[in-house]
């Protein structure tokens, strides 16, 4: 496996010209809100169905996956593939097919008309069809310190940011997959990880597990929570609790690293779509969201997997659905328009 590559070739990606065109909304047949892999891959099937889709990418490409070091389950990479290396060839092969890509916040969506409005701080577009792969957001761990120190050794990224953390002790919150394999990655630059986690098992994976636990920098602290993350100016320790005893202590560190699971992000849907008692979108079996017409893939539906292949997949689905509704209201707006008037 090559080193990765951090930098987004921002050439191949497209900002609106709202001022040239010299309109400020924009009618499309389909609009993708999202560009992980499930919006990736819902805009090269879209792409390939003549839809000319369009993807608003909103912070960042690639969505989690991105942020993944190194993916090694992801099919036809059996040496592995970066995360932002596999969200860079997703977005080419969208683009080759017609799909368009615009760093585009989504800002509002109103989706009780027709066509559905898409708000965002450039445009209004108006489209036909969504396909809503909002994804997940790290989930904080609520605790003083947390907010503080983001960017000062708290971090949700070690793609991001372990290089900074060279020959430094890290704590690494979390026992899921997501912990066990950031905290390998890690390893390339920390003198030592610790991974907390509150039980006394993983959740992770037994291969991941096997690795971490033979490997001479990563150590685990079980049966604990991280209270605190304290310092000054940066981090220089956490307080830890355990849960059996209930004492504290404090663990010097130089850098914390949250992976405690994901948080869907749905905030521009509530009170317009139905959602799971958890958060997610509902969806049934083909990525029908509870408005005819609007879709959903990827995290942002998905409690149960949230494997980039299942989001890709889910994605493709929702395009197809998609495709299906649209020349569906095509034809019935077609025969509408034909009939001869009533008198
Ligand atoms: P996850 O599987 O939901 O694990 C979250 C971990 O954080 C759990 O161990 C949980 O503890 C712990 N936790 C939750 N809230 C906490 C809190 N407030 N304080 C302390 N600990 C807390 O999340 P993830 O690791 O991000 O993985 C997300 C999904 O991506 C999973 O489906 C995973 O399989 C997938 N993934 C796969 C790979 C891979 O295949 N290589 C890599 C990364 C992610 P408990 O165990 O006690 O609940």
């Amino acid at each position: 496996m090559g080193e990765l590559s951090f930098s987004l070739d921002m050439s191949r990606l497209q900002q609106s010209k709202p001022a040239e065109s010299g309109q400020d909304e924009q009618t499309r047949e389909l609009i993708i809100i999202g560009a992980g892999p499930a919006g990736l891959t819902a805009g090269l099937y879209a792409g390939r169905a003549q839809l000319r889709p369009l993807i608003l990418v909103g912070q960042s490409l690639g969505g989690q996956a991105a942020t993944t070091s190194e993916m090694e389950n992801y099919p036809g990479f059996p040496e592995g593939i970066g995360g932002m290396a596999l969200a860079q060839q997703m977005a080419d092969h969208a683009t080759r097919f017609g799909a368009e890509i615009l760093y585009e916040e989504v800002t509002r969506v109103d989706l009780s008309g027709d066509p559905f409005v898409v708000e965002t701080y450039g445009p209004t577009y108006r489209a036909k069809s969504i396909i809503i792969c909002t994804g997940a957001s790290p989930r904080k761990l609520d605790v003083p310190g947390e907010s503080k120190f983001i960017g000062h050794g708290v971090s949700f990224c070690a793609t991001c940011d372990g290089f900074f953390y060279k020959d430094k002790r890290i704590v690494v919150v979390g026992g899921g997959d997501s912990a066990v394999d950031e905290s390998l990655y890690l390893t390339r630059f920390a003198q030592e990880i610790t991974i907390v986690h509150r039980r006394d098992k993983l959740r992770a994976g037994p291969i991941l597990e096997q690795r971490a636990r033979a490997n001479d920098k990563i150590r685990f602290v079980w049966n604990s929570v991280v209270e605190e993350i304290l310092g000054e100016n940066t981090v220089t320790g956490v307080r830890l609790r355990d849960m059996q005893t209930g004492e504290t202590r404090i663990l010097e560190a130089d850098g914390v690293f949250v992976y405690v699971g994901l948080v869907p992000n749905t905030w521009l849907f509530k009170g317009q779509l139905d959602l799971t008692p958890e958060g997610y979108i509902a969806t049934d079996k083909r990525q029908r969201t509870s408005v005819p017409g609007v879709y959903a893939a990827g995290d942002v539906q998905d409690p149960w997997f949230r494997q980039t292949v299942i989001a890709a997949g889910a994605g493709a689905a929702a395009a197809i659905e998609a495709e299906r509704y649209l020349s569906e209201k095509a034809y019935e707006e077609q025969s509408h328009s034909q009939q001869p008037a009533q008198t």
